[in-house]
């Protein structure tokens, strides 16, 4: 096992090309949360570190060294930076699970992998991101130019550091804007692992840039500050409204990608061995601490209970605890004060009415760190609190439904509409309920999938604008229009 302090990664903020402590001196504690212990502290970014970092963005914006750069020498950075994370796999596992208290298998095996991928996906866009001639009155020749955004401010989540990043780094670079980005406060150390990566592979300066801090510090000074034309933001939709009130001042560009409270809908005809893992991987995966958690499970009556009894099979049989062993297939939760609000949060269900049949405990055999058990609630309906409210833990409630106007009825009653899932071997009934439910992303007989070639994002108050594949070039470019006379 790779120890903590073994692993080699800065641990101040990455501005203009170098590592810098903040101007006030200032530290935070980051916290191992599966023993709760604090492992190192990073430096907490005031509005005048920000604004260091957002004026050497502008800089390397303004001189269009960077906007201008060849597109295959782009590329050939892209794939370097992609390289360097793929021989730095390991070291970037082991960060990742320390920060997060997640299990090391899923770091090693989704994380990273996930992370190399979106880099070496937006890797092959720069030779291919072109205008368009239009086809206009008169003579003239009009065409349309895709030019950066300019300075892109980025605010991600703890739940996956690294790829959250990646997610919107990686497009941004292949774009030609400069970054500056915010990991979360509980989760700041693959960031700056990635900012050393990023010196070695020959990133300009000024081009990508860290600051460390927590939200209402360091993410507002971004969000407020006049020279970022863009925040792009993950966390959750009572933060992103903020930061759209915020953006207004400037009309700064934003993307969302806030909270969700999925459904996830077995039909009687399916598989139900294959519905039972895909179910149990959409709410318990990574704690359930995922945007896209299949929260809210509907099941068809005639299969309610042998699905019941499946999923509770399934919940028992986790492997609750140390992150690091190869056996373990569910890690802590992020803090202290997240287990507490998943634990009101089943307490308030249970007040509403629904019986806890799994879990609902702090898991006997974890008395350190954040650990909560997988958790399943039944009994009730869809507007109770647990059916409405993003709990992002490990808390599934499941529901039994009718028939298929039923489901869909409830389904779409959220605010939510970041996600879906549902099985059946019934083809067009599966194409028409995905039509009809009211989400981003739907998966048939499968659940949590994610390639960098396929667009996501929200409807409703799950957000807008889709990160990933070709979409996500529109996040991170302006579309210019130049007319020229013929005559
Ligand atoms: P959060 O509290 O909204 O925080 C997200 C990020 O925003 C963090 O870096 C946070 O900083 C920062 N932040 C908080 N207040 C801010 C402010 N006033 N101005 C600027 N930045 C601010 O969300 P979270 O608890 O970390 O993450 C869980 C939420 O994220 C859930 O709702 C989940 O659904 C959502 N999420 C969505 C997606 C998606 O793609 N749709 C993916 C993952 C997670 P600090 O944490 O350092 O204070
Ligand atoms: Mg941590």
């Amino acid at each position: 096992m790779q120890r903590f302090e073994e692993i080699p990664f800065p641990k101040q903020l990455f501005i203009d090309g170098q590592f810098v402590d903040s101007a006030g001196g200032e530290t935070f504690p980051v916290v191992y949360p599966a023993s709760g212990e604090e492992i190192c502290r990073v430096p907490l970014a005031r509005d005048e570190d920000v604004d260091r970092a957002v004026r050497a963005a502008r800089r390397v914006v303004d001189d269009g060294r960077w906007a201008r750069l060849n597109p295959h020498d782009r590329e050939r950075l892209l794939h370097r930076i992609a390289d360097l994370i793929e021989t730095h796999a390991e070291a970037l596992a082991f960060l990742e699970t320390y920060d997060t208290g997640k299990p090391l298998r899923e770091t090693k095996m989704v994380d990273i992998p996930l992370t190399i991928q979106c880099f070496r996906y937006y890797a092959g866009w720069p030779s291919k991101i072109k205008g368009d001639t239009i086809p206009v009155r008169g003579q003239f020749l009009t065409y349309t130019l895709r030019e950066p955004v300019g300075v892109v401010g980025q605010i991600v989540p703890w739940n996956f550091p690294l790829y959250m990043a990646a997610i919107k780094v990686a497009p941004a670079l292949a774009t030609g804007n400069a970054v500056v980005l915010k990991p979360a406060e509980e989760t700041p150390l693959s960031a700056l692992y990635l900012a050393r990566l990023m010196a070695e592979a020959g990133v300009p300066e000024g081009v990508f840039n860290v600051v460390t801090g927590d939200g209402e510090t360091t993410g507002a000074a971004l969000v407020r500050h006049p020279d970022v034309d863009k925040i792009a933001f993950t966390g959750s939709t009572s933060v992103g409204q903020q930061i759209m009130r915020q953006a207004a001042s400037h009309i700064k560009r934003v993307s969302l990608e806030l909270g969700g409270k999925s459904p996830h809908i077995v039909f009687a005809d399916a598989d139900l061995s294959a519905a039972v893992k895909g179910i149990v991987s959409g709410i318990f995966y990574n704690q359930g601490e995922v945007c896209l958690a299949g929260s809210r499970i509907f099941v068809q009556k005639p299969v309610y209970e042998e699905v019941l009894e499946r999923l509770r099979d399934a919940a028992r049989n986790m492997k609750i605890g140390d992150p690091f062993a190869e056996e373990t297939t569910f890690g802590s939760l992020i803090s202290e004060e997240h287990r507490q609000r998943v634990e009101r949060y089943v307490g308030v269900g249970v007040e509403e009415g629904a019986e806890v049949v799994e879990g609902g405990r702090i898991p006997p055999n974890c008395p350190k760190g954040y650990f909560y058990e997988p958790t399943i609630l039944v009994g009730g309906h869809n507007r109770m609190t647990v059916a409405q409210e993003e709990i992002f833990g490990p808390v599934a409630f499941v529901l039994p439904f009718d028939t298929v106007e039923d489901v869909i009825g409830l389904a779409n009653d959220t605010k939510y509409g970041l996600a879906a899932g549902l099985w059946t071997k019934n083809v067009s009934l599966a194409h028409n309920v995905a039509r009809a439910l009211k989400a981003g992303t739907v998966w048939i007989n499968a659940y949590n999938l994610l390639d960098a070639a396929a667009p996501f994002g929200g409807y409703k108050m799950s957000g807008f604008g889709r990160e990933l594949g070709e979409e996500a070039l529109d996040l991170y470019t302006e579309c210019k229009t130049v007319w020229t006379s013929l005559r």
